[in-house]
């Protein structure tokens, strides 16, 4: 009789539950961050221009020279960084870590931010150590800075801005720790698109630093790339752990064609952006709603009895992520992405429904 997979599969891994995708057939999507608005005709119709020539029969460039100069252009990426790229950022992440796990070694995140920080950290049997924010959600540096001196991690993660709490931390408080960091810091900044700062011209100060973005939010969710600026010196060696064709032909070639129209990219985000500002404006309004300032494409609000709200939500068509229960400091806490106007209306009426239900 062969063993049952409980006793081959790793402890760790048999206690954890699967990252759960909700189905979301028929609603108002606003749960996963994602652009609601699609390419214009005129940019679909070069797409499937390329995509009818693709030579599906052959593997993909390896390298991706050609998307990784579009990448470097694009998101100014200085000229002595090295590039990695990842099947999304999610890649990249397993890929550092993987790459770090030596025996006893320890990933430092931040609480409350993106879960896959530390549940890739368990996948890899690497220890993981999660500062609480601040409760207004800012970053605490000295309690980032005592807990990297007690644990000496091999890599700290910071999403700036950080999700799920929508924020930017303070620049200098992030500059603080990447100077303290007994290895790479890596700053995660996926929402790049809806916020005014980045660390990508600071890759030239610090040679620890590494700076991660993603075309999801921005329009791309569907391709699933992820990009990775730093120096060589760390990137040649997170880079063996890639699996050769990670990027594949459609992505290499419809990236590289979406961002010869970036200008397209720049306006969606900015139309985002303003919605950002109407929906946080609407959601003040409604009684016994608490919205939190964000820099990203979603907001955070709580309100009372969260799982109530979110049920009544989804009997009105509408999907949100609730994170209640998710972490001590998210009690009734939701976080909504931003949507076209029409879907944020439709959003806002069912939640004052519910809320007044
Ligand atoms: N980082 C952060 C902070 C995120 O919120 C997300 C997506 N939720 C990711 C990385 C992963 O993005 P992707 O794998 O789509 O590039």
């Amino acid at each position: 009789m062969p063993k049952a997979p409980e006793e081959i599969i790793r402890d760790e891994i048999l206690a954890l539950t699967g990252y759960h995708v909700p189905d979301s057939t028929g609603m108002v999507k606003l749960d996963a961050m994602e652009n609601p608005y699609r390419l214009p005709a005129e940019v679909q119709v070069e797409v499937a221009r390329l995509v009818e020539r693709a030579a599906l029969n052959r593997y993909p460039d390896s390298d991706a020279a050609r998307l990784k100069a579009r990448l470097r252009e694009a998101m100014q990426i200085p000229a002595a960084a090295d590039v990695l790229l990842g099947n999304g950022s999610d890649e990249i992440i397993q890929m550092l870590i993987m790459a770090a796990a030596r025996p006893g070694a320890t990933v430092l995140g931040l609480e409350p931010s993106f879960v896959m920080f530390r549940m890739i950290a368990g996948f890899c049997g690497v220890r993981f150590v999660g500062v609480p924010l601040n409760p207004d959600f800012t970053l605490n540096a000295d309690r980032v800075l005592a807990a990297a001196a007690e644990h000496r991690p091999a890599l700290i993660f910071v999403a700036f801005p950080n999700n799920p709490t929508g924020n930017l931390f303070d620049p200098g408080a992030i500059a603080r720790i990447i100077e303290a960091a007994p290895g790479a810091m890596v700053v995660d900044e996926a929402y790049h698109a809806f916020a005014d700062r980045t660390f990508m011209p600071r890759l030239k100060d610090y040679p620890n630093l590494l700076v991660m973005r993603t075309l999801s939010k921005s329009g791309l969710a569907g391709l699933r790339l992820g990009v990775l600026a730093g120096a060589g010196t760390w990137l040649a060696h997170v880079g063996k752990v890639r699996l050769p064709y990670n990027v594949n032909v459609l992505t290499q070639l419809v990236a590289d064609k979406v961002l010869q129209h970036q200008d397209i990219l720049a306006q969606q985000a900015a139309a985002i952006k303003a919605e950002r500002t109407r929906l946080f404006d609407e959601l003040k309004r409604i009684p016994g709603v608490r919205p939190y300032p964000s820099d990203a494409n979603f907001i955070l609000f709580r309100t009372g009895t969260a799982d109530r709200v979110f049920n009544g939500l989804k009997q009105r068509g509408v999907l949100i992520k609730n994170l209640n229960g998710s972490h001590p400091s998210l009690v009734d806490c939701f976080r909504v992405t931003v949507g076209t106007p029409e879907e944020n209306g439709k959003f806002l009426s069912a939640l004052s429904e519910t809320v007044n239900a």
